[in-house]
């Protein structure tokens, strides 16, 4: 199974693109993390991505595209993935299809408020990017990762100035892919406002009906 989860940025599909990959034993590509890891690892493509993504901007097409090319070619990719935060522009989705076949596109929503709060209080784990958040998903311990005890902290790009950016940019240049998927028949969309902390179950629940109806 190959899905693209797409949506705003601070909707959650992160979280739940976790659950789903376990579910369904599939890969989780989630091309933020894996920027991340590489600014993390001072690697070329790290050093070329970082000041776009701390501005808020996203990474050129060109070098995201190139990455997620090689990231399918990997043997793990066989049995299928998710794709988390890729495509995000119509030429990475028109490059997309030129190397891969996607079975669904799952187009999350919440509302603007939701969103907002989400991402203002979002933390993540500097050793293995487990997402949380300081009041709907809390750490055991705060600042401690539940996953592997690393050290949780609030990314650059989730500070008010990038995420009024990333709003906007979603807005102009990854919002046009849902009408994009929608003409292709494989746009499927889910609006999930509750509280992930308090109602796990029953969203991941009405998540893995949508999938299993496909
Ligand atoms: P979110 O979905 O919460 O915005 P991500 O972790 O998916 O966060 O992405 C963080 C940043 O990484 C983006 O703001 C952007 O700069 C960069 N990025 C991730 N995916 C892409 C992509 N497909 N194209 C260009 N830039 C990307
Ligand atoms: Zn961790």
């Amino acid at each position: 199974m190959k899905i693209i989860a797409l949506g705003s940025p601070g909707v959650g599909k992160g979280t739940y693109a976790t659950e789903i990959v376990k579910r369904y034993n599939i890969l989780h590509i989630s091309t933020g993390q894996i920027f991340r890891d590489n600014i993390k690892a001072a690697t070329d493509l790290g050093k070329k991505a970082k000041s776009y993504i701390d501005a808020g901007k996203l990474v050129p097409d060109e070098v995201t595209i190139e990455m997620v090319k090689d990231r399918l070619k990997q043997e793990d990719c066989k049995n299928g993935f998710l794709l988390d935060g890729f495509p995000r522009t119509i030429p990475q989705a028109n490059a997309l299809a030129t190397f891969s076949d996607i079975d669904m596109v799952i187009n999350f929503k919440a509302d603007h408020e939701i969103i907002i709060q989400r991402l203002s209080g979002r933390r993540i784990c500097r050793k293995c990017g487990t997402t949380f958040h300081i009041v709907n998903i809390k750490t055991k311990i705060e600042g401690v990762c539940d996953v592997c005890g690393g050290e949780t902290y609030q990314r650059d790009d989730d500070k008010p100035e990038s995420i009024k950016e990333r709003l906007k940019v979603y807005e102009q240049q990854t919002s046009p892919l849902i009408g994009y998927y929608q003409e292709k028949g494989l746009l499927r969309e889910i609006t999930i406002n509750e509280d992930f902390g308090a109602s796990k179950e029953s969203i991941m629940a009405r998540i893995f009906n949508l999938i299993d109806a496909n």
